[in-house]
């Protein structure tokens, strides 16, 4: 049983449980697993206010609140509770169980949603999971402690065994110290643990003071166990960093993508680490036009995402017609919410994703007068934004409000560009936007992108991805074949910065000289990249073969490693 441990989680658009990526893959993951018969538990903490709806004042500012769900419509009460001392509090957890269930509905994965909000625990320890991402300091050190300590005290308590726990994200890495304390062997520790990393920033890391660290474990473990697995004698104010604590104690220590594998090498100098590039759940993300579309063209395309490579044959009719009924759908939407007049003749841009400063999500409003130049030259534009900003976050509230102000402008002077931003941008809506437009736009700073996974599930439904050569699209891009790069393709070694000069020239350029004559003046050749898109990528980029290779390259050689360690232990516990 392989234990997988996550944050955030997204498991049903209905449940608020997740930011980001992060949620959206794991959640893509352990669907992958309930299919391919991968015997695995999920463990993640119970956002019972989830993180932020999002809303825009007229002035374009982002106001937002809460998530209100209600969590027994959705999940099942489990019947266990665990004690685990937390500084001076013996606190209560209880779990609520999601059952995930395979594609053909033969098979089930359980994912346990811990939350310490039940009457045995005081006010204050109940709300300490009321939100994610949004409290920092010693509630964020708590949240950690219950979801790595907590899970792994939880899976004891509902009699799970798991022989290797996959920590997602350092957020988990305080299982370790369970580990240790059960096992008090270093090195048979580490066999049991991959550790996964999900981000090259490394100011983004969780790091706490290890006076905290060490009061709020105090009667769960020594000291000296802390000392032991980080393998450094912390002084009271040091910082103890979460990352740091996952690579050292793991055997195995994976990146999301081969150019993230070498930008990890340069932060964890010394390391060693592999990569398994992300993916998505084809069947998941594929519009219910393409779904129909690849039912009748390529059988047994759920079941194998490899049969995508067949869509280069669909007859581009057919394949034009899936495209422009789900293009029809979105616009509906954003012409009902927006007000926005768009037409489903014009060529439309999607920007869909969280905001904050190296996304750069404004990047292609820098200057309005080029844009509008260059669709009064070559055809209409229609581009629609998505994406919320974390709300401590004031550059990510900054773009925001330019995308707004640059709209004003560029509405005011041309007739030929139509923008429109979507508020509240969720797994639904991600689904229809997705689907819906004419290109995928991504411009991140690079090496900033781990992976990325929109562009797959974009390029999944036939819509061209527009990215930065980094994270996967540096893998999967085939220049004028299946999709665009913006700005110069750099070595995997090569970890300088992107210009943001350089990009947006890039950007104008492409826009102006090759995508939009293509477009409106050679529709056939436009397709023909549409369909490269989905036979080139959807086949690779997915996680069917993301967890097979987790499965023989970590997982399977992990269990072998578990078992030569008890071997030589003298011992067998698994
Ligand atoms: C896929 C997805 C993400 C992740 O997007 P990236 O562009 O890969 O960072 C975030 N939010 C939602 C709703 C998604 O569907």
């Amino acid at each position: 049983m392989i234990a997988y441990f996550v944050m955030e989680c997204a498991v049903d658009s209905r449940i608020p449980t997740y930011s980001g990526g992060l949620g959206i893959l794991a959640g893509d993951t352990l669907q992958s697993f309930a299919d391919l018969d991968v015997p695995a538990v999920g463990i993640t903490l119970l956002w019972k206010n989830g993180f932020i709806e999002q809303k825009l004042s007229n002035a374009g500012a982002q106001l937002d609140s809460v998530q209100e769900w209600d969590i027994e419509k959705y999940m099942q009460p489990v019947n266990a509770k665990i004690k685990i001392p937390l500084g001076d509090k013996d606190i209560t957890i209880i779990a609520y169980k999601y059952t995930i269930e395979s594609t053909k509905g033969d098979n089930e994965i359980d994912v346990y949603f811990l939350s310490p909000d039940c009457p045995e625990n005081d006010d204050e320890t109940r709300k300490i999971c009321d939100r994610l991402y949004i409290e920092g300091g010693l509630t964020r050190l708590k949240q950690e402690i219950i979801l790595g300590i907590g899970g792994y005290e939880m899976l004891k308590a509902i009699k799970f065994k798991p022989f290797l726990y996959h920590i997602n994200e350092s957020h988990s890495a305080f299982l370790i110290a369970s580990l240790m304390k059960d096992i008090n062997d270093l090195s048979r520790v580490k066999s049991r643990v991959v550790f996964t990393t999900h981000t090259p920033i490394p100011a983004a890391f969780d790091k706490f003071e290890m006076k905290d660290v060490a009061s709020m474990l105090s009667r769960y473990c020594d000291k000296q166990v802390l000392y032991e697995i980080y393998q450094e004698k912390l002084e009271d104010n040091d910082e103890l960093n979460l990352s740091w604590l996952a690579i050292k104690n793991a055997k195995n220590v994976v990146a999301v993508s081969r150019k993230h594998k070498f930008v990890s090498e340069s932060i964890f100098e010394g390391y060693k680490i592999k990569y398994v590039t992300n993916g998505i759940h084809h069947v998941k993300w594929a519009s219910p036009h393409h779904k129909m579309l690849y039912a009748k063209y390529l059988k047994g395309w759920e079941e194998d995402p490899d049969l995508l490579r067949g869509a280069a044959c669909i007859p581009d009719s057919e394949f034009a017609q899936a495209h422009i009924l789900s293009k029809e759908i979105l616009i509906e939407m954003i012409n009902s919410e927006n007000d926005a007049s768009f037409i489903p003749e014009n060529f439309t841009i999607a920007m869909a994703k969280r905001v904050t400063h190296y996304k750069r999500n404004n990047l292609i409003l820098t200057n309005p007068d080029k844009l509008i130049e260059i669709a009064e030259r070559k055809g209409n534009i229609q581009i629609v934004f998505a994406g919320k900003a974390h709300p401590a976050d004031p550059d990510g509230k900054f773009i925001i409000k330019s995308i707004h102000d640059s709209t004003q402008y560029i509405l005011s002077k041309t007739k030929k560009i139509k923008i429109a931003f979507l508020e509240n941008y969720n797994i639904h809506m991600a689904n229809m936007i997705l689907s819906g437009v004419d290109l995928w736009l991504n411009n991140p700073v690079r090496p900033l992108e781990a992976s990325g996974t929109s562009g797959m599930k974009a390029s999944l439904n036939g819509v061209p991805n527009f990215s930065v050569l980094d994270g996967w699209w540096l893998e999967a891009c085939m220049e004028g074949i299946n999709g665009w790069g913006i700005g110069p393709k750099p070595a995997w070694s090569d970890l300088s910065y992107s210009s943001d000069m350089q990009d947006l020239n890039d950007i104008y350029g492409k826009l102006e000289f090759n995508i939009l004559d293509l477009y409106y003046k050679n529709f056939a050749d436009y397709l023909k990249i549409m369909k490269m898109a989905v036979s080139s990528i959807a086949p690779y980029f997915n996680t069917h073969r993301m967890v097979s290779e987790y499965v023989t390259e970590l997982y399977l050689t992990g269990i072998i490693m578990c078992y030569l360690e008890q071997e030589k232990a003298g011992i067998c516990d698994i």
